[in-house]
């Protein structure tokens, strides 16, 4: 039976940049991906544009071209799929890694569609898949979107976003410039710091002038068919509402890591734990990569901070072997 060296598990931009740096060195590797190629990317908002340039996303030499000095979601989606073509990466889409167990010196990789044998296992699953739910009732209604598309579903509709981060202030003032009547639920005074600089005044100012409307210091309550209800300082009120956008975060999905037993940290940060150096967790052969090593704090790491990690996982693979 086949036995491979590297098993990397998401093809995001740092599961791909892992198996660059494993066709480089010559390892036997192979990425599983449970949707598209780049499959996060693919799901982000129709109009999104990335807070970082171009040339800071780009990996193994292969340039990033964008019109603008910030690529667009189409322009990021495109340079992935150039630098999958150019390197004639070794990718399995559509199928999800279901299970993973320990079979002695190896590991076996369950998913949707086949079985696998892989000396070492790369984590680079990402945090896209699981939306931080609000828990109230209400939240399973139809209307009630925690992933953003575009805005046209929502002309002439009164929607309320929750929360005051990108996704939220993208969503607000996206809806609002196409005709929706957005009111936004915010936990704070006002919406978050790391709102993109460039787009904060925008947000700020709309909110000033009382085009968009916004509940601070409030938590949404209940969802009703035709209203919600908002815990605000001043007490309860109750809205007129066609859809609620819950733009509160994502979170990345702990089954695979706690099938290996790779460890968290016990705080609500659920940091798993793993080498700096290396990136191997406390289990020896799985490594991690990319997003999902800040564990809740999906803000850690980015694109930018984390397409070394494939150089270093890498690395301590192909010494190992030589040892
Ligand atoms: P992901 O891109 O999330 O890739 C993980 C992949 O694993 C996914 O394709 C997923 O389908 C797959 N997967 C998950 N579970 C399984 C499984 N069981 N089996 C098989 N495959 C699986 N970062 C930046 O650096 N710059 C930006 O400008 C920027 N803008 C952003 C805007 C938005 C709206 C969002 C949500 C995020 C943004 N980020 C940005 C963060 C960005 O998403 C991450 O930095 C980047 O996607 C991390 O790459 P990754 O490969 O670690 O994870």
């Amino acid at each position: 039976e086949k036995i491979f060296d590297m098993l990397i598990i998401g093809g995001g931009p740092i599961g791909l940049a892992c198996g660059v740096e494993a066709k480089k060195a010559g390892l036997d590797y192979l990425i599983v991906e449970k949707g598209a190629l780049t499959n996060s990317i693919y799901n982000y908002p129709i109009n999104m544009t990335f807070f970082s340039t171009s040339d800071r996303l780009e990996m193994a030499d292969i340039p990033f071209m964008s019109i603008g000095n910030k690529p667009t979601r189409t322009e990021a989606l495109e340079y992935y799929r150039r630098v999958f073509s150019h390197f004639q990466l070794n990718v399995k889409l559509y199928e999800a890694v279901e299970k993973l167990d320990k079979r002695g010196e190896l590991f076996q990789v369950k998913t949707s569609k086949d079985e696998y044998l892989t000396k070492n296992i790369v984590l680079a699953t990402g945090f896209y898949d699981l939306p931080n739910l609000m828990n109230i009732p209400g939240e399973n209604l139809p209307k009630v979107h925690h992933y953003y598309k575009e805005p046209w579903p929502f002309i002439n509709q009164k929607i309320v976003v929750v929360g005051g981060a990108n996704s939220a202030v993208d969503a607000a003032l996206e809806c609002w410039r196409k005709g929706a009547e957005v009111s936004m639920v915010l936990l704070d005074e006002g919406v978050d710091q790391a709102v993109k600089y460039w787009v904060r005044p925008d947000i700020v100012n709309r909110i000033k002038e009382g085009s968009i409307r916004a509940f601070t210091k409030s938590k949404l309550k209940e969802i009703r068919e035709q209203e919600v209800v908002i815990a605000t300082p001043e007490g309860d009120v109750t809205i007129e509402n066609d859809f609620v956008l819950a733009m509160t975060g994502y979170k990345p999905n702990f089954t695979l890591l706690n099938q290996l037993g790779v460890e968290l940290s016990p705080d609500e940060k659920c940091q798993p734990v793993y080498n700096e150096i290396t990136q191997e967790s406390n289990v020896q052969g799985v490594y991690l990569a990319g997003v999902v090593c800040g564990g809740m704090n999906t803000r850690e790491f980015f694109i930018e901070n984390s397409i070394v990690h494939a150089e270093s996982i890498v690395r301590d693979i192909v010494n190992k072997s030589h040892k």
